[in-house]
This record gives C-alpha cells, sequence and structure tokens, in this order.
C-alpha cells in the first residue's frame, strides 16, 4: 500500500507493518494506521473527487488502508444523504443543522462501513470466516456485507439485542449466538472462540481497520458541504470507534488540505451508561460502568476504544453530553416528525445531545452544527410503539373518521 506508512499502537507508540490481519500492539494498546498524507494529496483533490462516479465509501480509497489491486467486497455503503433541517436549526437557535443519515446504509447502520472494510481485509488476508461480537448492528452488518462477500460469519450477540436485527442476523445466515449476558460477556465468549478456531477478527477496536472504514462519513460531510467544515459533528458514542473514526475522517481531511481547521466533535453518551465521556469530564481514567439506558447499541458499561476516543474528543476541543432515555425518546420522535429522519434510540442520541446543549445555551447562535444518525428506526420498532402509542382504529364510514380528526 503506496499510501500507508505502518499501523502506530496509540499507547506505546510502536510501529507494525500494516500486515491486512493485524490486531492489538504487544502492550495490549489499539493500532492507529498511519498514511503519508503528502501523497495522497497528490492523488486526492477536490477535481478528482468531483469526476469520480463510485456513490460508496470507496470513493475515498486513498484514504483507505486496502491494496491498489483490491476490489472492494460487501455491499454498496456510504454516499448517506445529509439534510439541512432549517427547522429546527431555527427552534434551536443555531445557524444551521444538517443531519447526516447513516441508517439509510444496506443494513442500516453506520456499521456498515466497518463492515464493508472488514470483508474486504478478510479477502485480502486469505480467510474464509470472519467472527464478531456486537451490541447488534456491527454483527448485522458483518452478516450483510459477509453474505454478499461469500464468507462464513460467527457471531456474537447479548440475548437483550432488540428483534430487528436477530430478524437480519438470521436471514443473512449468521452463526448466531446470543449470549445470556452483558455485552462484556459476550465479547469474552467471542475472544475465546476467536483465539481457539483462529477465523478473521471484526471486534470493535482490535481490529485497527474498522475505524478506517467508519471514518469515510466525516469524508462525505466535507464533500457534501462544499469543503467548509462545520462548527460541531455530533456523535453518539458506545464502544469509541465512531467517534474516533469520526475524528478521523475529519483529520485526514485537514491533512490533505480539503479543509481548513477541525470541527469540535460533540460526543454524547446514556446517563446510564457514559463511562468515555464521565473520563473526559472529569479528567481521570476511565471507569467501568453499568448498561443502564434502552438505546442498545451504546449500552457500553466497558468500551473497547476509549483511548482513541477520548483522544478524539480531547483533541477536537470537544464538549461531553450525558442524556437520559427520555431525551432520546424524545428527540427521536422529534427529529421523525420534523425531518423526516428515523433512527433507532442510539441513531438519535447524538441529536438528543445537540437540543440539550442548545437548550442549555452551550452552543454559539453562528454555530453550523452536523448531527450523525448512526441507525434506522425500524431497527427498534418496539420501543417506538412505546414512546408513540398505537394508531387510531376507524371503520370503512367516513362520519367516525371525521369524529376522529376533527
Ligand atoms: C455502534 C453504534 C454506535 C456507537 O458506536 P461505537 O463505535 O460503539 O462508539 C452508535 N449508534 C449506533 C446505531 C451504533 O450501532
Ligand atoms: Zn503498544
Amino acid at each position: 500500500m503506496k499510501n500507508v506508512i505502518c499501523c502506530r499502537c496509540v499507547k506505546c507508540g510502536r510501529e507494525y507493518p500494516a500486515a491486512p490481519d493485524i490486531t492489538t500492539c504487544e502492550c495490549g494498546g489499539i493500532l492507529d494506521v498511519i498514511y503519508d498524507y503528502e501523497y495522497i494529496a497528490t492523488k486526492l483533490t477536490k477535481e478528482t473527487l468531483r469526476a469520480r462516479t463510485d456513490r460508496t465509501m470507496w470513493r475515498y480509497r486513498e484514504l483507505l488502508p486496502i491494496e491498489e489491486s483490491t476490489v472492494p467486497s460487501g455491499l454498496c455503503v456510504g454516499m448517506s444523504p445529509m439534510y439541512e433541517a432549517d427547522n429546527i436549526a431555527a427552534e434551536l437557535g443555531i445557524a444551521k443543522l444538517y443531519i447526516k443519515d447513516d441508517g439509510i446504509n444496506p443494513t442500516a447502520s453506520l456499521k456498515d462501513r466497518a463492515s464493508a472494510m472488514a470483508v474486504t481485509k478478510a479477502i485480502e488476508a486469505g480467510y474464509d470466516t470472519i467472527a464478531c461480537s456486537s451490541t447488534g448492528n456491527a454483527a448485522s452488518s458483518l452478516a450483510g456485507n459477509a453474505a454478499k462477500a461469500g464468507l462464513k460469519t460467527y457471531i456474537f450477540v447479548p440475548s437483550r439485542a432488540p428483534k430487528g436485527k436477530i430478524a437480519q442476523l438470521m436471514m443473512f445466515g449468521a452463526n448466531l449466538t446470543a449470549v445470556d449476558g452483558s455485552y462484556e460477556e459476550t465479547f469474552e465468549l467471542s475472544k475465546a472462540a476467536i483465539d481457539k478456531f483462529g477465523w478473521y477478527n471484526r471486534n470493535a477496536a482490535i481490529n485497527p481497520y474498522l475505524g478506517e472504514g467508519k471514518k469515510t462519513v466525516a469524508h462525505e460531510i466535507c464533500e457534501q458541504l462544499g469543503y467548509k467544515a462545520p462548527d460541531y459533528v455530533a456523535v453518539s458514542v458506545g464502544d469509541g470507534c465512531t467517534v474516533a473514526g469520526v475524528y478521523k475522517g475529519l483529520y485526514d481531511m485537514y491533512m490533505i488540505g480539503l479543509i481548513d481547521r477541525i470541527p469540535h466533535i460533540i460526543s454524547v453518551q446514556a446517563e446510564g451508561c457514559c463511562p468515555i465521556n464521565t473520563a473526559v469530564i472529569n479528567n481521570e481514567p476511565w471507569q467501568p460502568q453499568e448498561e443502564n439506558t434502552f438505546a442498545d447499541s451504546i449500552a457500553v458499561g466497558v468500551p473497547r476504544n476509549p483511548d482513541k476516543a477520548i483522544n478524539a474528543i480531547r483533541d477536537s476541543g470537544g464538549i461531553c453530553v450525558n442524556v437520559s432515555d427520555d431525551e432520546i425518546r424524545s428527540a427521536r420522535r422529534y427529529l421523525a416528525s420534523k425531518a423526516g429522519v428515523f433512527g433507532e434510540p442510539a441513531g438519535v442520541t447524538a441529536t438528543a445531545g445537540l437540543i440539550k446543549l442548545s437548550r442549555e445555551g452551550r452552543l454559539p447562535h453562528e454555530a453550523v452544527v452536523v448531527s450523525i444518525v448512526t441507525g434506522n428506526g425500524l431497527k427498534d420498532i418496539d420501543s417506538a410503539i412505546q414512546s408513540v402509542g398505537e394508531p387510531v382504529h376507524c371503520k370503512n364510514d367516513l362520519a367516525q373518521f371525521e369524529k376522529l380528526f376533527f
């Protein structure tokens, strides 16, 4: 790979050649892919991007850790729409709000960006089986992308995962294990099985290439805004890979000169499970927490990527905000009814945080903000129906209809 220099440990700085199946550093630290930005800047310019017809995440392939000869595997991921939500911006008292809807990806979450990368690297490395543990979306996206790529999957989810995600997994033909325990226990079992059977590892953080897939959401935000960096990008945070990826994507675009500054990250977690935000706010090492939130995708008491996430929030001069489950519920309904974007609970948590910050007067009136919706609302319909209720019922009777609505 001409564009990649090495993989470097975020803890001890040790460097490794970027082998396609590399995992963590000897010291246990997470690896970061280091690029030759000078070289990339000669290849990836506004002009080359404008001429490109690829409408997937691979349009930024110079910034991605794959061989030049590699044909990407997996589904058509990325280039999700970004909507201007002027009505919401006006209500919140900010200049501009953009909703980046990553719930429209092929398996309906941002995780598709990591999974498309994972299956591509697994095939580069010559594996026929790939495995992961997940709160649900990484799993279902891996199962879908692997089905397309012709890889076998072994997948571990906590048994609390919502039915929509389980249905996807079963349909995509994953070898699925629903673990009776927390996400941490699910992760431990997957790790033991991967160690024993030697499958390609698509576990969050362990595999340094996953975040490189996720970062393409930030490349797209920059391109969709005509390379004018927004002031803030709001992200919901669980393991921390997404927020780290978003920062890396913004950093990439800055380093190759396509944006002139790096936006501030708004890191949003659930009040009932916020180990990363607690660490940043109190400026102390992170501590495990309970997983007390209905936003299942971010109910992560033991985050797998805390170092990269905390660095991303700090290096961007970011803001941390925690929201209650009620605030998530109300943001979910608000975003759907005001912008037409229906997210799953963790999918709208970033927007819930943004609403809270603006109500508390913590965002300047001239702020231009992007809020990323990370997963589609149909993933979890039980919790949606619980908060909006059942529809009115009516016979084929105009008089009855009139009584109901007028
Ligand atoms: C995974 C996920 C997140 C958080 O990503 P992390 O990398 O775990 O921090 C947020 N929202 C949704 C819908 C997710 O699936
Ligand atoms: Zn190390």
